[in-house]
């Protein structure tokens, strides 16, 4: 493989590459970090690039090598949503609020990525505070989709979806509160996996609605969300919410064939509101799973039309909360010259959140103030129990759920920014996986309107290994997944 090809590559690939000595890490992080230099002025994908970092990185993994050393990652590329606390390294949660905020540790995502080997590029843009589904709400302005500049590669992980599917990156981090992996996933043509709640350490992600976030990957295939799950899965102290149950090896469960898998079809996400093309698409994945020796059984999920609702209760609440330590005083953005401290607290707030954010902030605070607590905030936590009764229920039955991953290919920037409802919608499939703790992931079936379109499987509690199955037989038999969007192969 000559050194120009090497950013068509894939994880498992470029790893083989590196063990045969057949390029070094250093050559393999050059060629990126030229990649970066030569599209990012038009993605706008990144919003720090750490080139000197990630060479004296790859010239570390070389040498390790060398002596037969490195982790199960060593000299592996990729890039980590700027939610994730990398330290000495500029951390903005998309945000003005955190402009200049260089963090003093490193999330234990990114700290299990470096010391399995991996090789940082930079951190990716993101909706601000991870609030939004289209980039942009970003501070530093929306990511392109590389397959339409002038559509939105969704969000809030666009940057993280934009590089791998621009092929600037084989990897990327992102997080999921309501579907922030998943959707840009499907609108980019990439593999988007959020992994069950608890799954993944949270400690270190800048966090928006507690109950809800969850970190994952995004890449080019499930075989290589696998590889990565499995170095950032597992139990962390340091995250009270995190569990201790066991890391199987995701990558050995891949190879069982889908005879028998009961996979379930859920009637409401074929209804009204499915793009016509975006649901062919999705119809036909699902044949080509049959196909493969799985039945397909309709389940009932009868609260989940309640699931965009309740989640616009639940997430505002709590980002309303977490995001009172933005103050002025501890850390993030101050405002110059305060008159007095309320005015110290007022300004510095106004001036560093964007619109979405104090829109979620104001309703966080009305939901959960003394006169509506009951009417909302509490009402929604029961609508969310059932829900994910719900799930547990259709879970009796069939092993995953499949249907589409979003309503639609991606939409052309600012079509949806003056009405927040409808950009809210397009998080209609994903949401409920979230509310539910379950694991999902989003693969590349198909397109619409010359857009990737996404197929998402939902997986009961700590399912991974089935759902990582299914996306992996079916990217055996298709295609949709190597796809390239024009001008960046
Ligand atoms: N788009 C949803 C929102 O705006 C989900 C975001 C996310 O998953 N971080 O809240």
């Amino acid at each position: 493989m000559s050194s120009k090809d090497l950013h068509t590559q894939g994880l498992m690939q470029l790893a083989e590459g590196l063990e045969n000595g057949d390029f070094t890490a250093v050559e393999l992080v050059t060629a990126l970090l030229d990649r970066i230099q030569a599209h990012d002025g038009e993605l706008n994908a990144f919003i720090t690039v750490t080139a000197d970092a990630a060479l004296q990185a790859a010239k570390r993994s070389d040498e390790l090598r060398r002596k037969g050393d490195g982790g199960v990652l060593n000299g592996l590329p990729l890039v980590h949503k700027d939610i994730f606390c990398t330290r000495g390294v500029l951390t903005t949660c998309g945000s003005r609020m955190l402009e200049n905020f260089v963090s003093p540790y490193d999330a234990t995502v990114v700290g299990r990525m470096a010391d399995a080997g991996a090789v940082m590029l930079g951190k990716t843009n993101m909706d601000e505070f991870a609030m939004g589904s289209s980039n942009e709400t970003s501070y530093f302005g929306p990511v392109k989709n590389p397959w339409d500049l002038a559509c939105s590669p969704g969000g809030s992980s666009g940057g993280s979806a934009a590089s791998v599917a621009a092929r600037i990156s084989p990897a990327a981090t992102g997080t999921d509160t309501g579907g922030s992996i998943r959707q840009p996933a499907a609108l980019t043509g990439t593999t988007g996996l959020k992994p069950t709640y608890g799954r993944v350490s949270r400690y270190g992600m800048v966090a928006f609605a507690s109950s809800l976030d969850q970190a994952g990957v995004i890449t080019r295939s499930a075989e290589d969300a696998a590889l990565l799950l499995g170095v950032m899965a597992g139990f962390d102290a340091r995250d009270s919410t995190s569990i201790d149950h066991p890391v199987p090896d995701y990558l050995a469960g891949l190879g069982r064939p889908l005879k028998g898998l009961r996979v379930g079809i859920v009637r409401q996400h074929f209804d009204a509101g499915l793009d016509e093309e975006t649901g062919s698409a999705v119809r036909e994945a699902l044949s080509v799973l049959e196909a493969q020796g799985a039945s397909l059984t309709e389940v009932d999920l009868p609260n989940l039309d309640l699931s965009v609702p309740t989640y616009y209760v639940v997430a505002p609440a709590e980002c309303s909360s977490n995001l009172s330590r933005f103050d002025g005083v501890r850390f993030g953005h101050r405002a110059e010259n305060p008159e007095d401290l309320l005015d110290l607290y007022c300004r510095s707030r106004g001036e560093g959140f964007g619109a979405e954010v104090k829109r979620r902030i104001l309703t966080g605070t009305y939901v959960l103030s003394a006169g509506y607590y009951d009417a909302y905030y509490l009402k929604a936590q029961q609508v969310r129990q059932l829900i994910a009764d719900d799930f547990r229920k259709a879970f009796a039955d069939v092993d995953v759920i499949a249907g589409p991953t979003a309503p639609s290919p991606a939409f052309r920037l600012g079509d949806k920014t003056d009405d927040p409802i409808t950009m809210y919608l397009n998080d209609i499939y994903t949401i409920g996986a979230n509310l539910a703790g379950l694991p999902g992931i989003s693969i590349p079936c198909g397109f619409a309107s010359e857009l990737p379109v996404g197929l998402h499987l939902v997986g009961p509690h700590f399912g991974e290994e089935q759902i990582l199955r299914t996306a992996h037989q079916y990217q055996l038999l298709t295609d949709w997944h190597t796809r390239c969007p024009e001008g960046y192969a």
